[in-house]
């Protein structure tokens, strides 16, 4: 038996750092109520009943000095967040006494929490599990309440389930290939090559939906990369403004993450679209037209959405024509603007270039821009009823994964259908029963746990 040292008492601030009324100190493990009652005088927490709260104040034990008035959480395991004893100290007097807090609860022989600990202590004590934990990573960084959602559905263990009822399928099947495998007098061959067949096709149909959602699930998660293109004065900036309004506007200060570059993030019917350059783009106009179309291609290149702009009252330019072409292949959605000034360009004659959906405007005169945003939603939502119910695959590494599992199971078909001895099909199931055992974590290595927790933000 390992020795468990990943249950010695961690310690961190647990809500995000900044102004804000009250802050939360949150300690899990064996010792944190003994640590809490060393340095907390109102009650005696060690004799308290779980899942109380506590009046009193936060007093250095060594200088008797009063830090902060506070109310104090006690929740004893195993029904807690991480299973473990959980305190946490709710303070109110602002960054500098929390962090005196938290040094304090340091000092009397807690660890300071590396970023994901909690969430990984959850995982490791069997609460939750890995497909869980990513989304309390997303429920953390949701950019809407319709990601949020997206991800509270799936720490409800939406996917897990899936997955759970898929490695089933494989389990039964593999079963019953090793009762094959030990009565060989039974001459089943026949039969349980129909089965394992039958079931790599079966589980292969129920991957390849959840393949589908990870688009969504990527959108939902990461905001969908946009470009706004269009030559100098088509209204780009126009667009832009009516996008950033403060309505719109999501405010990107996420806990415990750094960023280099600020990002602009706006909520289009819930789609979390993140406008890429936004800077760069909208003031090309203004630049050397060279350095210009090399923006533009690169945000163009790296986006999921190109929002390109005509304008609807004169002819259509060769810049026009470039544009349309370059971003061919791009989910797009055109924008015939300035509809207000008269139509040289109609929708009918774009129609006969493009499937790409198209939307007539006046952004000056607000006109039709909810059609613009229903545009939006239609193209990254078509076929979903209510993506919040929807069970999604919301990361590379869950849908990487799947499709992992996808190809041994095409093996499987292949193996069965070349009339391979069934013990090295055998071989093939097992390998995409784990794959999926390394979606929820039931067969993940312990290095790419350690890596997806130190993802995590600190205090989570
Ligand atoms: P950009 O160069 O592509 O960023 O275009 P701007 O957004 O700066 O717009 C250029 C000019 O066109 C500004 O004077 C806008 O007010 C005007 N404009 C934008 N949209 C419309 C529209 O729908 N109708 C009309 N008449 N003018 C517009
Ligand atoms: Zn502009």
């Amino acid at each position: 038996v390992q020795v468990l040292t990943q249950f010695d008492t961690i310690a961190a601030i647990s809500t995000p750092i900044g102004e804000g009324g009250i802050s939360i100190v949150r300690l899990s493990g064996e010792e944190a109520i003994k640590i809490a009652n060393k340095v907390f005088k109102g009650a005696d927490l060690t004799k308290v009943p779980t899942h109380t709260i506590h009046y009193g104040h936060i007093i250095d034990p060594k200088t008797n000095k009063v830090i902060d008035e506070s109310m104090v959480s006690v929740m004893r395991g195993p029904k807690t967040f991480t299973r473990e004893d959980i305190v946490e100290i709710n303070c109110h007097g602002g960054i500098v006494v929390t962090n005196d807090i938290l040094q304090l609860l340091l000092a009397n022989g807690a660890r300071m929490a590396d970023p994901g600990e909690y969430t990984k202590r959850a995982f490791m004590n069997g609460r939750i599990d890995l497909t869980q934990a990513e989304s309390v990573m997303d429920i953390v960084r949701a950019k809407t309440d319709k990601s949020r959602e997206v991800a509270m559905n799936q720490l409800a263990g939406g996917l897990m389930e899936k997955i759970k009822a898929m490695r089933q399928e494989l389990l039964d099947t593999m079963a019953q290939e090793e009762v094959n495998i030990d009565y060989p007098e039974y001459d089943m061959d026949d039969m349980t090559g129909k089965e394992m067949k039958d079931k790599a096709l079966s589980v292969s149909a129920k991957i390849d939906q959840l393949l589908k959602t990870a688009q969504e699930g990527k959108i939902m998660r990461n905001g969908l990369a946009t470009a706004i293109v269009g030559r100098p004065n088509v209204g780009k900036s126009s667009l832009l403004n009516y996008l950033t309004q403060d309505d719109k506007a999501i405010v990107t200060d996420v806990a415990g993450t750094t960023r280099d570059t600020l990002e602009e993030y706006v909520s289009v019917k819930g789609v979390p679209l993140k406008l890429i350059d936004t800077a760069g783009i909208h003031h090309t106009e203004d630049k050397v037209e060279k350095i210009g179309v090399e923006r533009s291609k690169k945000a163009v290149e790296s986006a999921d959405l190109v929002l390109l702009l005509l304008d609807s009252s004169r002819q259509l330019s060769t810049e026009d024509q470039n544009l349309l072409r370059f971003t061919e292949n791009k989910k797009r959605i055109i924008i015939l603007n300035k509809s207000d000034l008269g139509t040289k360009v109609s929708q009918s004659m774009i129609t006969k270039l493009t499937d790409s959906p198209i939307v007539v405007t006046s952004i000056l005169q607000k006109e039709n821009l909810d059609q613009l945003e229903k545009a939006i939603e239609k193209l990254f939502f078509s076929g979903i009823e209510n993506s919040a119910n929807q069970v999604m695959v919301t990361n590379q590494r869950q849908a990487g994964l799947l499709q992992k599992a996808k190809r041994s199971l095409a093996e499987v078909i292949n193996g069965v259908d070349s009339a391979m001895p069934l013990d090295l099909v055998q071989i093939d199931l097992k390998d995409a029963w784990d794959t999926l055992g390394e979606i929820t974590g039931e067969s993940a290595p312990d290095e790419l746990i350690t890596e997806l927790f130190s993802q995590f933000c600190l205090g989570k």
